[in-house]
């Protein structure tokens, strides 16, 4: 199973499998550079996570995400939209000890 799969397929609403994405969200990129050099469990990760803890991680992400300005609702706050599926993948791997904001930061 690749990351698209693992991670988009399982967690993101907006992810379409038939569309060829060639940019990758913030939270994606994350993901994959963390996954170079950690073990990061997708497949057993909780899918819930606090409001707290995905406000703490969409502060640091959000703004190095090509989506930001343009494209994502969740980061504008224009309406009640939920965060990609990237956002949510990190957030519950913040939760469960798996990574740490400073994990995050070291990859942005
Ligand atoms: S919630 Fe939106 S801005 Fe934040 S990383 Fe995901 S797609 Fe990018």
């Amino acid at each position: 199973m690749d990351l698209r799969e693992q991670l988009c397929g399982r967690y993101c609403s907006f992810y379409k499998p038939s569309r060829d994405e060639a940019v990758a969200c913030g939270g994606y990129r994350v993901i994959e550079k963390l996954s170079a050099t950690m073990s990061l469990d997708l497949v057993s990760c909780a899918e819930t996570s606090s409001s707290y803890t995905r406000e703490r991680i969409s502060a640091v992400l959000c703004a190095a995400c090509p989506f930001y300005r343009d494209d994502c609702d969740f980061a504008r706050n224009v309406t009640d939209a939920p965060p990609c599926g990237g956002l949510i993948a990190i957030a519950s791997l913040v939760e469960q000890d798996s990574i740490s904001i400073d994990d995050l930061l070291s990859v942005l």
